[in-house]
């Protein structure tokens, strides 16, 4: 809170952004939460929801890429100005699988990325996954190739160089153990944690290292797939300290 001055400067900000949430405030106004390549999750507020709707016209979708502008006058909450439509991603809404999984994405972008400031390579993930899923790709493959990343890049690992405790790195199966950060070995695991194949994990550990240019180059079976569908979305839960709501119907 400023003392002195009237009021705080005006800031005006710009961003490619994707609409992650929406809710009434009160009688008229709407909050808008939106996770934005310059500023990461920016929470605005539309003042007066139906001139808003007039304003912002019917581009207060979700699962659309957009350019928007907010002010922000230190102290209070920043208002949403302006809005304009840069892609749309409509084949999304033709499969209820891409629904749900989009929602996926943009939870964990949110829940992953909570800090502000510039989160270009999060949003440029995020706007990837976007554009796969419209294109058709297979939701799962989509999920695990950007959750795998957005860890990666959020600084939760996991570290799957080998067994955390005795460093072997050539058993046929491991044990994934979220508390320890990454896999143990058979033998020093002991039988706790979730058992996974040693294929699971270089798949894994070749995801977190895979740029966008080796897009689509890893071929991953079903057995792994399915291995590491029943792993990741847990250990994201795991490292957020929460379930996450579009992970109900998945
Ligand atoms: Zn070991």
């Amino acid at each position: 809170m400023s003392r002195g001055s009237a009021a705080g400067k005006r800031v005006f900000h710009v961003s490619p952004a994707f609409l992650a949430r929406a809710s009434d405030m009160g009688e008229a106004d709407r909050r808008l939460t939106f996770f934005t390549r310059a500023a990461g999750v920016v929470s605005t507020v539309a003042k007066s929801a139906w001139k808003s709707r007039k304003r912002f016209g019917g581009m207060l979708q979700r699962y659309v890429l957009l350019d928007i502008a907010w002010t922000e006058i230190q102290g209070k909450m920043p208002v949403l100005e302006s809005v304009s439509l840069s892609a749309s991603f409509w084949s999304i809404l033709e499969e209820w699988d891409r629904v749900r999984y989009a929602d996926y994405l943009l939870e964990l972008a949110v829940e992953i990325f909570p800090q502000g400031g510039p989160k270009p390579k999060a949003f440029d993930l995020l706007l990837d996954g976007m554009r796969s899923l419209s294109a058709g790709e297979s939701p799962e493959k989509v999920a695990r190739r950007t959750e795998t990343r957005f860890l990666s890049i959020g600084g939760w690992g996991p570290d799957l160089s080998g067994c955390r405790k005795c460093g072997k790195t050539d058993g046929m199966w491991y044990r994934f153990m979220p508390s320890n950060g990454g896999v143990m070995c058979e033998s020093c695991a002991a039988g706790s944690g979730v058992r996974i194949s040693l294929g699971a994990v270089k798949t894994w550990k070749a995801l977190q290292g895979q740029n966008a240019h080796g897009r689509g180059r890893l071929q991953v079976s079903d057995g792994i797939a399915g291995e590491l569908q029943a792993v990741i979305p847990k250990y994201v839960e795991y490292c957020l300290g929460k379930t996450l709501r579009s992970l109900q119907g998945i």
